[in-house]
């Protein structure tokens, strides 16, 4: 009877919650088939050249068509995180990203990573592992790793970094300015790139403080000689006070909205053609 009532006790005080874990536990048996079965698939962004407006390199970006719509990146990586499927999220999107980069040649390759993968101590192995088997030229990769894992795991990051640029992996620093060992990650771990976060970009145009802000903080890589992404530049006014602070490549929605990988070959193939027409690259196509 104490039984009984305990047990009805915790029925009346949970059914929200279990309909929140069992909406919970579905997503994550779509996650774990989706990646199975190749549904999610990366979207590529461009990143262009700020003194030419040319492709330079292209970002992967996860993307999930599930049949209830498309599900962001932002919901379901944080839940591969905590339900044990990153590692196999990473390897698939690593590998699918470079089928496809293979056929732009010369162009350089990013992909995202997470903290936690970056924590597993197999990770360099399983990134060496993908390249080889693949036969991708390493120095054509570039990681994009956010600094939160730089600050919780520092010894275990290193060691993964460490060991992928001794094979001529790249690192660049995501989101940078909008978190909080910046300078201090940026010298330690000697990134090959920062990228400054959107969230800085979009406050520009708005008002002067933001502004100062963006020049402080690129100023604040470029002193450490480190090369600057902007990201989120979506009107021309942002794209010139990032070119004027000194930004050598730029990313957003005015120069390329991320794309299929089609889509992609075919602004590549149609920019070619115009800078064979004209001597110089196309900006814009969207
Ligand atoms: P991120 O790496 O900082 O990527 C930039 C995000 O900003 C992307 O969102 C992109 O679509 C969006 N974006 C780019 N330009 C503009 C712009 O001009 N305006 C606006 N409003 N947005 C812009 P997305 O694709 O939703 O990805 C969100 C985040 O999810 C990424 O941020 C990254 O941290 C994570 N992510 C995406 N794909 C992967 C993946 O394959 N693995 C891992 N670990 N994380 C991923
Ligand atoms: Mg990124
Ligand atoms: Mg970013
Ligand atoms: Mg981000």
């Amino acid at each position: 009877r104490a039984k009984e009532n305990g047990k009805s006790q915790v029925v009346a005080y949970d059914p929200e919650f279990d309909r929140e874990r069992q909406r919970g536990a579905e997503l994550e048996g779509g996650l774990r088939s989706a990646i199975s079965n190749g549904v999610i698939e990366p979207a590529f962004q461009p990143l262009v050249s700020a003194a030419t407006g040319a492709i330079i390199g292209l970002e992967a970006l996860a993307r999930w068509r599930s049949p209830a719509g498309n599900i962001s990146p932002e919901v379901f990586v944080p839940l591969a995180e905590k339900s044990g499927l990153i590692d196999a999220l990473g390897a698939h999107m690593l590998r699918r990203s470079i089928e496809h980069a293979r056929n732009w040649p010369g162009l350089s390759l990013s992909v995202n990573v997470s903290p936690v993968q970056l924590c597993n101590p197999d990770f360099a192995a399983q990134v060496t592992a993908i390249l080889e088997e693949s036969c991708f030229d390493a120095t054509r990769l570039t990681l994009e790793i956010t600094e939160g894992v730089l600050m919780t795991s520092p010894d275990q990051a290193r060691r993964s970094i460490d060991q992928l640029r001794r094979v001529g992996i790249k690192f660049a620093l995501d989101d940078f300015g909008c978190g909080y060992a910046s300078i201090g990650a940026l010298r330690q771990f000697g990134f090959d790139r920062v990228k400054i976060d959107r969230s800085l970009v979009s406050g520009v145009g708005e008002n002067d403080s933001g502004v100062g802000v963006l020049r402080a903080t690129i100023a604040l890589a470029t002193a450490l000689g480190i090369p600057v992404t902007a990201e989120g530049i979506e009107n021309q006014w942002q794209m010139e006070i990032l070119r004027d602070c000194g930004c050598d490549q730029l990313q957003g929605f005015l120069v390329g909205k991320p794309a299929p990988p089609y889509e992609i070959s075919l602004r590549l193939h149609r920019e070619s053609a115009g800078a064979q027409l004209s001597g110089q690259s196309m900006v814009q196509e969207e």
